[in-house]
């Protein structure tokens, strides 16, 4: 663990490494990290600006070894805000060591972010293994109260609509927080229709009040 007041671009914790590309994101969800830290494993993940992608594979060459398992999409924003990038880095991850597995973490509102490119068909070219998608509703009123998508309405089902083309390709795998305000069996039933494993991360943040 690394204690730090600098930005982090690439952060670690065991055999996964993770990259933070962006802070933007078109979701404000209610239990959102960023609301109540400004980064996690002694990493700060808070950006002044998005890292330039040569920045990005400069911090990757200094730190990734054949020691990490798997490399991540994550960090404090939605990484699809940034589909190009993504996919070039995916494809210097494979070139420098083509066995390790790229994880995509993402909200599943790849499509409505970038509505004239087949995402799906881009992130499996460029090598992407694995897609955690946030799922966080079972339905598009709990998911507008929860996660506040800046796309309204069509969000829920353009996520599910994601999740379903993309198990046809890659790992897929839904997240939910486990929150009161989350109906935890209704997720599972939905993941169960749509033959995709749900896994439930805990929250740690302040206690949250929904309208
Ligand atoms: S989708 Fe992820 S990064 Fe975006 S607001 Fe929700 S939890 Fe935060």
């Amino acid at each position: 663990m690394t204690d730090t007041n600098d930005e982090s671009i690439v952060y670690w914790r065991k055999t996964s490494l993770y990259l933070n590309i962006t802070n933007k994101c078109t979701n404000n969800c209610v239990f959102c990290v960023r609301n109540y830290k400004t980064g996690v494993f002694g990493f700060r993940l808070k950006l002044k600006k998005d890292p330039e992608e040569q920045a990005i594979i400069r911090e990757l060459r200094k730190y990734l070894t054949s020691a990490f398992e798997e490399v991540v999409f994550t960090g404090y924003g939605e990484p699809l805000e940034r589909l190009e990038v993504v996919c070039n880095i995916s494809r210097e991850i494979k070139r420098l060591f083509p066995d390790i597995t790229i994880r995509l973490d993402t909200n599943g509102l790849g499509e409505l972010i970038n509505p004239d490119i087949d995402v799906i068909t881009e992130l499996k070219l460029a090598g992407i293994d694995h897609i955690s998608i946030s799922l966080n509703a079972s339905n598009a009123e709990q998911y507008a109260k929860i996660c506040k998508p800046k796309f309204g309405k069509q969000s829920f089902e353009a996520l599910l609509k994601f999740a379903k083309i993309a198990n046809n390709f890659f790992k897929i795998n839904y997240t939910i927080v486990a929150i009161p305000q989350i109906d935890i069996q209704a997720c599972q039933k939905l993941a169960d229709e749509q033959k995709i494993s749900l896994k439930i991360r805990h929250y740690s943040g302040p206690e949250l009040v929904i309208e």
